[in-house]
């Protein structure tokens, strides 16, 4: 299976006095098959980090290889799912359009492309939609079309960039517990971006914590919470409590500039519980212009 490498990954923009440094050195790699949730402070350079993974941004430093190769152009293995649905699915095509769009690219014969479709959008439960424009269909409907517009490529790895966070939390929670099955069905690897330290806990395997800007991996926390997860009974495990507090208090402090905690703790101890009730809501830049999508209410 693929294996991802992320190695001393480092990336400015611009160039000269004007350069501005948003990844300073970042290096993991996945486990095939795993589930690993990047998170850190607002501005520390996730999406950066997730545009080199995907070969659209040419890294400054470093490399990231798939299977021994370095990407350098988004590679056939990987798709790509943005927080912005409204911007990634195009509005003047069907949902059937938008999911063969990709496939038709890499000339897949028409019975095979619908079939693929089918599949995808089936597995995000859209079946009987496929005919529908994305504006007639709620936020959580569009997010899952363009899932299953990544699905439906048969990627190895798939990249989410903060996938749900345009949505309420109603839709947010069955969108995690979708991804979570279509994840234990495929046995893809998926690396998934969050600001919300609850989503990465409850969904990972692993939660990579970045430090403040410019990026460095401040910590890799593995979540040993049994497997199958469920919204209620796995968030009142006092182990999900503790590991939430833990990659809470290590963000938090990351924000404050401070740094209390030690580097690479693999299996954090319980800690005093103090500040975890708070919600970090921690608001995202928008460093390409893209207006957040408007909460649109659930399916
Ligand atoms: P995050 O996703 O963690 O919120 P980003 O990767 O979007 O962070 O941004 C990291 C830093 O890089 C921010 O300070 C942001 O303003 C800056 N940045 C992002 N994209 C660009 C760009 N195209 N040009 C210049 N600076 C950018
Ligand atoms: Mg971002």
């Amino acid at each position: 299976m693929t294996v991802l490498e992320i190695d001393g990954v480092g990336k400015a923009y611009g160039a000269g006095a004007d350069a501005f440094t948003a990844i300073d050195e970042v290096s993991f790699t996945t486990h095939p098959g795993e589930l690993a949730c990047i998170v850190g402070p607002s501005g520390c350079g996730k999406t950066t980090l997730l545009r080199c993974v995907a070969g659209l941004l040419a890294p400054s430093t470093g490399t990231v290889r798939l299977d021994d190769t370095p990407v350098t152009a988004p590679p056939r293995a990987m798709a790509l799912v943005f927080q912005d649905y409204s911007r990634s699915l195009l509005p003047w095509m069907t949902v059937h359009a938008n999911v063969v769009l990709p496939l038709k690219a890499r000339r897949i014969p028409r019975a095979h492309r619908d079939e693929l479709a089918r599949d995808a959008l089936a597995a995000v439960g859209l079946d009987g939609h496929a005919h529908k424009h994305p504006w007639q269909m709620s936020g959580g409907m569009q997010q899952r079309a363009a899932i299953a517009r990544a699905l439906a490529y048969e990627p190895e790895i798939l990249l989410l960039d903060e996938p749900f966070a345009s949505v309420d939390a109603q839709t947010r929670a069955d969108l995690e517990d979708l991804l979570l099955r279509v994840w234990t069905r495929t046995g893809l690897t998926v690396l998934l971006v969050t600001h919300d330290i609850d989503e990465a806990v409850y969904l990972g395997d692993r939660v990579v914590v970045l430090s403040r800007a410019p990026a460095r991996v401040k910590e890799m926390v593995d979540i040993d919470l049994p497997r199958p997860r469920d919204q209620i009974g796995t968030k009142e495990l006092p182990r999900f409590a503790h590991l939430r507090a833990h990659i809470f208090s290590s963000i938090k402090a990351e924000s404050r500039g401070v740094d209390n905690d030690s580097p690479h703790t693999a299996n954090p101890s319980p800690e005093p519980e103090t500040g975890w009730n708070d919600n970090p809501g921690l608001p995202e830049p928008d460093p390409n212009g893209l207006a957040a999508a408007p909460t649109t209410g659930g399916d």
